[in-house]
């Protein structure tokens, strides 16, 4: 492909992401010697393990928040499964990533690929894929879903764009200019395996080699899926580990070895979530019984219900409908009944209320001390509700959650060790999950080498500084939406 490129100032950037990656994971994993390469990058260059991620802390809205800066609020992907007040039915961006990968479904197609990219992750942001194609730089995504930009592919796949055809979706998506999705996009014959039946992340490691190989982009957003599936089921989380070690490990490889990978590259290697252990499964829905719930919109009249309650891994929401009759605090105290919920979270009147067992508080942007990351907020009632310790970035998070216009009024965050059903009934207890506020769920690590002048981030990283990040190091202006004044937006 013939492509007019901007000659990079400083090196080209590659971002590696493994999923549902935490800390003390990849300390075993390097402690076992089964993750060389990001153990050699760490020492290379920086790792620290006090990123945040950001709250739902659920793939979607991290992936959205890698790409655009924006915690929900200004990405308006506010989790896994939501209610679309517009089109009043519930959106599933569907957990069976793998057979998605492999077999393109038209779920998927509709839903994550072509909504999530081109309806829901709002217009007014934009992706790092589209602000370095505009200044003319040549962008790669290996096996993200989130992948606005601004080269249309074709479903590459015969098979699946004439059922796209035949169904009347969309039969391409809007991608950076090289674009890889398991056996469904391809823009280039790399002569990967084939990833039916398992092996995601080996093939995505043979795609990034073909790449390097051939120099073929300036910015590359490596995405590595298994790390997280292997946790959610309770499987060999470390041999996902070292799977997705060895996938970073051939792109060092195909570049002649770490000093030369370097040379070419500033690296960063991060997670989008950490994962927490589920024993108990709780149905979300439950103390709402009694309310008129909206089911689906085959099944339920939202102009008759009064409540929408969505519920994924470990965080659920409440939308109010038609005929809602309690104040979202009643709703609030109704959701704290759950052994399952552990903080509780709404918006009214210009301020976040949160509660959390008998305590509350309340709090928005203004006069206050600035915290960590120079959020300076106004707080009133139990000013230690949530430790930072225990709740990292708490408050930034909240207010990027709640006001988003897509999130639930009501927001639950799961106490530790339960999961929330989803709308199948299905949960992970036995094995992990995520989505919560919780340390547990929201610390990664952040490994960065290759930058000059040492590490790019100081104070307290969030992952929604890898954008600005991105920019910055391309020396390219990011367009910026008006930062949200405390509730824009609710509603
Ligand atoms: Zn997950």
């Amino acid at each position: 492909m013939t492509v007019a490129r901007r000659p990079v100032p400083g090196k080209k950037l590659i971002l590696a992401v493994v999923d549902g990656l935490g800390p003390e994971l990849l300390d075993r994993a390097i402690a076992a010697g089964r993750a060389p390469t990001m153990a050699r990058l760490a020492a290379a260059g920086d790792r620290r393990d006090d990123c945040v991620s950001t709250f739902p802390s659920l793939t979607p809205v991290c992936l959205a928040a890698l790409l655009t800066g924006e915690h929900p609020s200004g990405s308006h992907i506010p989790g896994m499964t939501w209610y679309h007040r517009g089109e009043r039915r519930l959106v599933e961006y569907g957990s069976s990533f793998a057979a998605t990968l492999a077999e393109g479904t038209r779920q998927m197609v509709d839903d994550i690929l072509v909504n999530m990219n081109l309806v829901h992750l709002s217009r007014r942001t934009t992706t790092i894929f589209e602000f370095l194609e505009d200044a003319g730089y040549v962008t790669a995504g290996v096996n993200t879903y989130v992948c606005r930009g601004r080269v249309r592919h074709p479903i590459t796949r015969p098979v699946a764009r004439r059922l796209a055809r035949r169904i009347g979706i969309v039969d391409a998506v809007y991608g950076p200019r090289r674009y890889f999705l398991g056996e469904l996009f391809f823009t280039d014959l790399t002569g990967a395996p084939h990833n039916f039946g398992g092996g995601i992340d080996r093939h995505g490691g043979a795609v990034g080699r073909w790449l390097v190989t051939r120099d073929g982009f300036d910015f590359l957003f490596f995405y590595l899926y298994e790390t997280d599936a292997a946790q959610h089921r309770g499987g060999d989380v470390i041999g996902a580990v070292e799977v997705a070690d060895s996938g970073i490990g051939m792109l060092v490889e195909a570049a002649g070895g770490l000093e030369q990978f370097l040379d070419r590259y500033a690296v960063i290697v991060v997670a989008d979530h950490s994962q927490s252990a589920v024993v108990q499964a709780a149905d979300a829905a439950a103390p709402l019984a009694g309310s008129a719930l909206f089911e689906s919109s085959r099944r339920s009249d939202p102009d008759r219900c009064e409540l929408a309650v969505t519920a994924s891994n470990r965080v659920a929401m409440v939308y109010r409908l038609a005929r809602a009759r309690e104040a979202n605090g009643r709703i609030a105290e109704r959701m704290l009944e759950l052994e399952a919920a552990e903080v509780v979270m709404y918006a009214e009147d210009g301020w976040m209320h949160v509660r959390r067992d008998e305590g509350e508080m309340r709090f928005r942007r203004g006069p206050g001390e600035a915290d960590p990351r120079g959020n300076r907020f106004t707080v009133e009632g139990d000013a230690d509700l949530l430790s930072p310790q225990l709740y990292p970035n708490a408050l930034e998070r909240i207010e990027g959650a709640l006001t988003c216009p897509a999130a639930g009024e009501v927001i639950v965050s799961a106490a530790p060790g339960w999961e929330f059903a989803d709308s199948g009934g299905a949960h992970h207890v036995g094995g992990g999950s995520h989505g919560s506020l919780r340390a547990e769920d929201s610390i990664v690590p952040l490994i960065t080498a290759g930058f000059e002048g040492g590490p790019p981030l100081d104070g307290m990283p969030s992952i929604t500084d890898v954008a600005p990040l991105a920019a910055r190091h391309f020396g390219v202006s990011r367009p910026v939406r008006q930062a949200a004044s405390a509730l824009a937006g609710v509603g």
